[in-house]
């Protein structure tokens, strides 16, 4: 059997990269599946353990992370948790012939590419920080305080963009999941998977 392969999604706070993800799942051209995170970080109401993410207390997620069990882990920058990809989620996805999408911030995706393990990576770009901006005060849901933290770790992760394969400016959710999708069917027909 062909051997899956592992995508990266990266994305600034905002961007609209669950909605993206949420609909590329559906349309794939490829079999591809969610690589489910692992967190310190608490649920937020409407999110489901072991769906969203597994939740995890500090000492269990480090004890995991002493075990190697995990791909990658971060303490993701700006937000003062620890997020990890699960080393066999995607190892044994991958050996069953899937592609494996791991939506993680830029420091997880590098660590991920220098590991050898040749992601496909694609980032989306919100076109500007003041369209990004505009977003982050739409929802609504943030403080000040949050929306100044999110533009500061956007304006750094924007900043290594041009390490990925692709970079697409998420303008509305159909063109950005389409074009995802022509990458995937491309890279699948150049027959270039990787284990
Ligand atoms: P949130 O807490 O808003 O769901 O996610 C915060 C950030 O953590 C996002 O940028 C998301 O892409 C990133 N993230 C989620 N899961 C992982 C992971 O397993 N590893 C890394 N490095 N980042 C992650």
């Amino acid at each position: 059997m062909k051997p899956g392969r592992i995508v990266v999604i990266s994305g600034p706070s905002g961007v609209g990269k669950s909605t993206v993800v949420k609909q590329l799942l559906n349309q794939s051209p490829v079999p591809l599946v969610l690589s489910v995170s692992s967190t310190t970080r608490q649920p937020r109401p409407g999110e489901t353990d072991g769906v969203d993410y597994i939740f995890l207390t500090d000492e269990r997620f480090a004890e995991n992370r002493d075990h190697g069990e995990f791909l990658e882990c971060k303490e993701v920058f700006g937000r003062g948790y620890w997020y990890g990809t699960a080393k066999t989620t995607v190892t044994t996805g991958v050996s069953e012939g899937k592609w494996v999408l791991l939506e993680i911030d830029v420091e997880g995706a590098l660590a991920v590419q220098k590991d050898g393990h040749f992601p496909l990576m694609i980032f989306l770009h919100p076109g500007s920080m003041e369209v990004l901006e505009d977003r982050l005060r739409n929802r609504n849901s943030d403080s000040e305080e949050s929306i100044r933290r999110r533009l500061e770790v956007a304006r750094n992760e924007i900043s290594k963009s041009h390490l990925y394969d692709h970079v697409i400016e998420n303008k509305t959710v159909g063109e950005t999941v389409w074009q995802i999708c022509q990458i995937l069917a491309d890279a699948d027909k150049d027959g270039d998977a990787h284990a």
